[in-house]
Parts: C-alpha cells; structure tokens; sequence
C-alpha cells in the first residue's frame, strides 16, 4: 500500500520516477499534466478550457483541476494506493487534497521533493521538445513554480511528510534512492 506525492520543478523527472514506482508499488499513476493533456487532445470541454492555460505556461483554475482530482482518486483502482504526479501544485490545491484524503480515510505516507538547479531543467526541457515547451514558456512555467509550488515544500516539510531526493543524478540512482525510502 503507498500513497505518494511528487513535488519539483517542471523538469525535475517527477513523471519518469512517479512512473517508476507505480509500478514498483503496483498503483496507479495519477498525474494531472497528462489527464489534461488527453483532455486537451480528444477537445473536451475541460480540455478546452485547459488548452490557453498550458499552452502559456500557466496554472489551470483550480476549480477544474479540483473536480478531476476527487473524481480519479474516488475510481476503485485508486483505493489500495496511488502516486500523485503535478498535483498538488498550489496551497490551495494542497489544502483541498489533505480534506479530501481525510475524508476517505487515505493518508498520503510520504512526499517527494525531487531538487534540479534551474540551469540544469532548462536544459533538459529544451531537449524534450513537448508543445509546452518553448524557452519562453518554460521560463514562466519555472516562475510559476517558484511562486505557487515551491510553498509546498515548507507546508509538507513543517508535518514531517517530506523527504527530499537531488534529482540531478543519473534516473536509475534516483529510483533506488526512492526505493529505500518507500521501505524503510
Ligand atoms: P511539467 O512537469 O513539465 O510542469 P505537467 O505535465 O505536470 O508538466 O503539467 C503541464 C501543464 O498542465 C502545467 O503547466 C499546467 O498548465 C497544467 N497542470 C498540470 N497539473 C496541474 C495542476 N495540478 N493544477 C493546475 N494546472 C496543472
């Protein structure tokens, strides 16, 4: 059983790694960037409303982000566990998921820190190439970042829930680093 929270930079290989261990884990992956990327792609209408938001590098309103959240963490293969990728990326975010968990009884048991220098996910973005990741919008994703994400380290590091990992190191040390501390 884990129920675990991812936080970094955009960049930092909060995807690669949240991946990585749902399946170590055998939980889902639930990460809000690629929800609402298929939403974007099949035109629904959350995706609709989501395109103009991603596409600039911005936050999409809470109020849609929110309805999705409750709704994939209420779907049965979510009950014996889960690893939150990009969510949540706000305090208000991170307000509204320690209710709901609350509520249906699933404490989260740990959240990841993954730290990469900015030089260094500028780089890495750039080289991935995704629609949302021209160098301007990556810069204000980065800002974007620092001043709604970022607060979220101290608010989970203030509950001793965090554990923080230097993601600047090659994928597979980074795993098993994650790997001990799901064990321990
Ligand atoms: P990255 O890790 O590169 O930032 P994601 O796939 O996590 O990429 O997110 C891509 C985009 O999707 C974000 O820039 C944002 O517009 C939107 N998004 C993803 N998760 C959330 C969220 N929890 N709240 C608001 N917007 C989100």
């Amino acid at each position: 059983m884990s129920r675990l929270i991812f936080l970094g930079p955009p960049g930092a290989g909060k995807g690669t790694q949240a991946v990585s261990l749902s399946k170590i884990c055998q939980v889902p992956h639930i990460s809000t960037g690629d929800i609402l990327r298929s939403a974007v792609a099949h035109k629904t209408e959350l995706g609709k409303k989501a395109e103009f938001y991603m596409n600039a590098g911005e936050l999409v309103p809470d109020d849609l982000v929110l309805d999705l959240i409750r709704e994939r963490l209420s779907q049965t293969d979510a009950s014996g566990g889960w690893v939150l990728d990009g969510f949540p990326r706000n305090v208000p975010q991170a307000v509204f998921l320690d209710d709901l968990l609350e509520a249906i009884q699933q404490p989260c048991d740990f959240v990841v820190n993954l730290d990469v220098p900015d030089e260094v996910i500028i780089a890495r973005l750039l080289k991935r190439g995704r629609q949302d990741d021209t160098e301007d919008v990556i810069r204000n994703r980065l800002q974007v970042y620092r001043e709604q994400t970022a607060p979220l380290i101290d608010f989970y590091r203030s509950r001793q829930q965090l554990v923080s990992i230097d993601g600047n190191q090659p994928m597979e040390v980074v795993t098993e680093e994650l790997k001990k501390i799901i064990s321990s």
